[in-house]
This record gives C-alpha cells, sequence and structure tokens, in this order.
C-alpha cells in the first residue's frame, strides 16, 4: 500500500496557489515586456549593420520575457501533473498557453530577423565579447532557419497548435489517465491506474503478472480506437510539419534539435541492433534463473527468486541515495538533500496524478521540482536516484542563464543515469551474498537494456509508423499492432514468448504521442554514461571535478563539443559505441557464471 507519508511539494516558491495575483501580474508584465521589445527592435535586427552592442541588448531583453513566461507555465503544468482530475488546473493550463501564444506572437519577429543576417556577418558578431556568451544559441537559430516559413505563417501554426496537436496530446494524456484497469488479483477484481496495474508486472508472483497483462491489455483494448486515432493524428500533422518546413525525413527535425548528426544515430542504432543476440541471450538465463518452462512478454519484469520483503520506506531510499551521492561528491549529496530538507519532491502514487517520474528545471532564477510515484520497491528507489540526478543536473546548469540552461536531449539522461549507476555500484559494495548479488545486477541489467535496447525497438518502430503512415495513409490499429510485434519480435527472437495481448501494448507509451523520436536519445545517453562511468572507474576522483563542469555547462555549447571539452570523449566516432555495448555483455557474462555457482549441473 502506498505510504500516507510521502512527502508532496510545495510549489510557493513559484506561485502561493492556483488564485495567486502574481500569476497574471507576471503575465501581464510578460506581455508588456513583449510589446515593449517588438516595438524597440522589429526591423533593427535584419536591417544590415546591426551592431554586437544592441543585438546583444535585444537578446538580453528576450531571454527576460521567455523567463518571465516559463516561470508561469512551468508552476501551473506543475499543477497540473500533481492533479490532472481537477478540471480548473486543466482549465488554467488552457488559459496559460494561450496567454503565451499571444505574447510569443510579439516575438516572433527576432528568430526570423537573425536568420536573414549574411553567413559574412554572423559569425563576427557572434565572435564579439558581450555576445559570445549567447554564440550557440544564435548559432541554433540559424540552423534552423531554412526549416522556418514566413512570419505570418508561422503565427498561424502557432495558434492552430492548440487546438490541433496539442490538443493531441492533452487528449492523450487525458485518455490513459482517465483509464481505470480491472485487474484479477487473487480471485478478486481490484480497479487500478495504469502506474499502479504496470508495477504489478514487478510482482514475483506469476499469476499477479498474467493477471495485470490481461487488465492492461483490456484496459487499452477499450480505448484503442481513440489511441489509434491520436497516433495517426500525431503522425499525420509531423508529416505536414516536416512537408512545410522541408525536412526529408521523419527524423531530421529531432536530430537538429538534439545537435547530433544522423549518421551518428544510425551507428547508434545499428551497434544497438548488433547486440540483439546478448538480449536472447539474457533471457534466457533469466528463464532458467526462474525456473519457467516460458518466459512471457509479462515476465519480463519478474523479480529475481527471493522470500525477502521487498518494500523500502521512503526514508530509507534518501539515506541510501544521499550516501551513494556522498561517496562520489559531497557538492552532490549536499544539492540533492536540499530536495528532501525543502519540499521539492512530489512522491506519493495518487488517483488523478500524471504516471512515471520527472523532474522539471523550471527556469534558472527558480529551482527544480521532483515528480515520482514512489510504491516502495528497488526499482523506485532508482528512479528517486534517477530523478535526483537530473534535479543535480539543472541545479548546477542553474548559474547559466536561461537561453543556456537547457540541454538538449541527448545529453538530458547524463546525470540522472550516472546517478542510478552510483546508487546500483553502493548496493552491490554491499551485498556479499551470491544469490542476492546476482539479482542486484540482473535488475540493474534489466534496466539497461529497456533504456538501451527497447529504446532501439521503440525507435525503429516509430521510424515504420511515420513512412508507412506517410505511405498508406490512416493505419488501423491491425496494421499498427504488426508493426509492434514485428520490432519486438526482432530483438527476442525465441527468448520470449510474445502474447496475443501484447500486440496493444504501444498505446500507452507518451513518448509517441509528446515527442516524436525522443527515444533515441534514451540509448545514446544511456551508453554514453556507460562510457563516462567506466571512465570514472579507472580514475577516481580526478574524474569528478570536470564532470560537475560538464553538468554546469547546462546546453551552452553542443553535446560533442561539450564532451571533447570537458571530458575528451569524441561520440563522432562510428565505433564509440561498442565502449558501453562491450561493458553490458561483460556484466551478462559475469550474471551466467554466478549462476552457474548457485545451480551447478547435474
Ligand atoms: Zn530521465
Amino acid at each position: 500500500l502506498p505510504e500516507n507519508d510521502l512527502p508532496s511539494w510545495d510549489l510557493s516558491d513559484l506561485y502561493l496557489n492556483v488564485a495567486d495575483p502574481n500569476i497574471d501580474a507576471d503575465l501581464e508584465a510578460a506581455m508588456e515586456a513583449a510589446l515593449h521589445f517588438e516595438k524597440t527592435y522589429r526591423g533593427q535586427i535584419s536591417a544590415g549593420g546591426v551592431t554586437a552592442e544592441t543585438l546583444t541588448s535585444c537578446i538580453t531583453a528576450l531571454e527576460s520575457v521567455r523567463e518571465k513566461e516559463d516561470r508561469v507555465h512551468a508552476y501551473v503544468s506543475l499543477v497540473y501533473a500533481a492533479d490532472v482530475k481537477t478540471p480548473e488546473h486543466g482549465a488554467l493550463l488552457q488559459r496559460v498557453r494561450e496567454r503565451l501564444t499571444d505574447i510569443g506572437e510579439h516575438l516572433l519577429f527576432f528568430d526570423l530577423e537573425w536568420a536573414t543576417v549574411s553567413e559574412d556577418q554572423a559569425p563576427r558578431l557572434m565572435k564579439e565579447a558581450p555576445l559570445s556568451t549567447y554564440r550557440h544559441y544564435l548559432e541554433i537559430i540559424r540552423r534552423f532557419a531554412p526549416h522556418q516559413l514566413s512570419e505570418p505563417e508561422e503565427k498561424i501554426l502557432e495558434e492552430k497548435a492548440n487546438t490541433g496537436i496539442r490538443a493531441f496530446q492533452r487528449l492523450f494524456d487525458e485518455t490513459i489517465n482517465n483509464i481505470r484497469f480491472h485487474i484479477t488479483l487473487d480471485g478478486q477484481i481490484k480497479e487500478m491506474s495504469e502506474q499502479e496495474a504496470l508495477a504489478l508486472l514487478h510482482d514475483p508472483s506469476p499469476s499477479t503478472r498474467k493477471g495485470a497483462a490481461e487488465g492492461l491489455t483490456d484496459g487499452l483494448k477499450a480505448n484503442i480506437p481513440t489511441l489509434t486515432f491520436i497516433l495517426n493524428q500525431v503522425a499525420a500533422d509531423h508529416a505536414s510539419d516536416n512537408r512545410l518546413r522541408r525536412f526529408s525525413d521523419p527524423m531530421a527535425a529531432r536530430h537538429l534539435s538534439n545537435e547530433i548528426k544522423p549518421a551518428s544515430v544510425t551507428a547508434l542504432l545499428t551497434s544497438c541492433e548488433r547486440y540483439y543476440p546478448l538480449v536472447q541471450r539474457y533471457y534466457r538465463l533469466k528463464k532458467r534463473r526462474l525456473g519457467l518452462e516460458k518466459l512471457y512478454d509479462y515476465d519480463r519484469y519478474a523479480p529475481p527468486l527471493s522470500s525477502e520483503e521487498r518494500h523500502i520506506p521512503f526514508d530509507a531510499a534518501k539515506e541510501m541515495i544521499l550516501d551513494a551521492f556522498h561517496r562520489f561528491s559531497p557538492e552532490a549529496e549536499t544539492i540533492a538533500a536540499t530536495f528532501f530538507k525543502k519540499g521539492w519532491i512530489d512522491a506519493a502514487s495518487r488517483p488523478g496524478k500524471q504516471g512515471g517520474a520527472f523532474s522539471h528545471g523550471t527556469v534558472p532564477g527558480a529551482h527544480p521540482y521532483i515528480l515520482v510515484n514512489y510504491l516502495g520497491t528497488p526499482r523506485d528507489v532508482m528512479t528517486v536516484a534517477h530523478e535526483l540526478g537530473h534535479g543535480i543536473h539543472q541545479t548546477l546548469s542553474g548559474k547559466q542563464s536561461y537561453f543556456n540552461f537547457d540541454t538538449p536531449l541527448t545529453l538530458a539522461e547524463t546525470a540522472s543515469v550516472f546517478a542510478e549507476r552510483l546508487l546500483f555500484h553502493r548496493m552491490q559494495q554491499h551485498e556479499q551474498d551470491p544469490e542476492r548479488r546476482l539479482n542486484l545486477i540482473m535488475e540493474k541489467l534489466e534496466e539497461d537494456f529497456s533504456t538501451v535496447f527497447r529504446q532501439v525497438v521503440l525507435c525503429r518502430f516509430e521510424q515504420d509508423i511515420h513512412r508507412v503512415r506517410r505511405d498508406e495513409g490512416e493505419l488501423s490499429s491491425e496494421r499498427i499492432n504488426q508493426l509492434w510485434m514485428k520490432r519486438n519480435q526482432e530483438m527476442f527472437q525465441d527468448s520470449i514468448e510474445l502474447t496475443e495481448g501484447y500486440r496493444y501494448w504501444w498505446s500507452y507509451i507518451p513518448h509517441f504521442i509528446h515527442s516524436p523520436f525522443y527515444t533515441y536519445a534514451y540509448a545514446f545517453g544511456h551508453l554514453l554514461v556507460l562510457s563516462l562511468y567506466k571512465k570514472y572507474l579507472e580514475e577516481g576522483q580526478d574524474f569528478v571535478p570536470s564532470y560537475m563542469r560538464l553538468l554546469s555547462s547546462g546546453g551552452s555549447n553542443s553535446p560533442d563539443n561539450l564532451l571533447k571539452d570537458h571530458m575528451n570523449l569524441d561520440i563522432t566516432q562510428p565505433d564509440f559505441w561498442s565502449e558501453g555495448l562491450g561493458l553490458l555483455e561483460k556484466t551478462v557474462i559475469e550474471a551466467e557464471k554466478l549462476n552457474e555457482r548457485l545451480s551447478p549441473k547435474g
């Protein structure tokens, strides 16, 4: 049962409550600043001969409006996430977004004008001292320039998106959040949220896992016409957006915002696919370990055999995580401890609360907030460590100004995954018993697999969806199911028995709806961290200062430059990925050996 005394967050550092008059006051101030900005600078940037001085005051003014806007948006998003069921929260979010759209219309001209500054002049301007802080940000705008439409066109797209793509995204969230899954447990039917039902896939009892999977399938199936329609709309919207903006490949826009070369992503995906036999090898080991005749899809997350009580109180989780961070860096521990002390974490799982977990960076002038759905499993402890890793990253990069604050997706998971490694290392060191040690290793491997290989499957599936939607028109649920099963089968082969119900399990994954092709960034980030962690094991404390500098640099440069400058890593090398994959292979071999020792043949 969820604990009643789990902390909830205190958002009053942003606004007192949803009725706080400062929300509207800030929106008004942002609007006024935007109007002033427009009056002062419109026509000045593209006029030719703009000075670095003018450009600097222009961009700092723009940055300050954007930060003001984002503070309001962060607050209402957090309020909504904590309780999506209260209609006022959805209404407030919608109202704020509409207002921000109005404000944004007065700011749009800057990007468009800056993009017209000549190829001779722009680099010279960006080199000048006050402006060079924003060099990276300014370069990115120019990179998007060939894909930008005219100002009136951009305005129309932006305005219509609220009732277009964003409406479908919200419809998806509300559909999934409102499903009450009927799960049969010990002959009794229980009503559950998606998160609660998914958590049961980690239950030691095979019949509970089977019951949870069947209940999940039924709940999804009942909503499949809506979920199919939404995915089709997202793919169609993406296709028309790509056509209007002249992106040749469905992934091209994502690569551009990730600041990563398409060839690097291709190398990542194919390197991982070459290691699919490692996945099969692992699940064969798991089947032996659990003594099961067949390993079904819903058995993948089954915990290792063990009779011990698996519930970990939130306070114990906190102690373990802080200790693990402390051994790495007392500074990291201090930052993480602040989240607990000051009430920046919303931990309980409640009906109507958004599922999953995140750390919202808010704005550099404030601090991050963390949402988790803590049920007390070891996996939940890992999730808290993960989000605190994000929190540390966002805190450290808070010294950057707003435009240099956010990291691209490709680096966004660095600190979170690294934090998990630190916790795992601590847990492993505390474990002398070979059986429990094997359990730990297997659990970690499964996390690695779902963050690396599963994401590759998701990405390949998504590629299929966008390609086939363009070629064949609107897709039926059955067609989507078929594409989903094919990509999963490629990875598992005969190591896992995919059930009939699993055909529908693409339909609850939010990334497909909210951020097309997000998923490969997980694999990218995870394998990158395995390399970083290997470096830490080799270099010890010498590694720590440069790593913390990497985090503090936020999004002030591109990922490949940041990694080269701070960590001396070259991610553009095609064989870069085999390092991390090799570490996973070594871990699987270690697990196999431990298992043989524990259950000798004959
Ligand atoms: Zn994360």
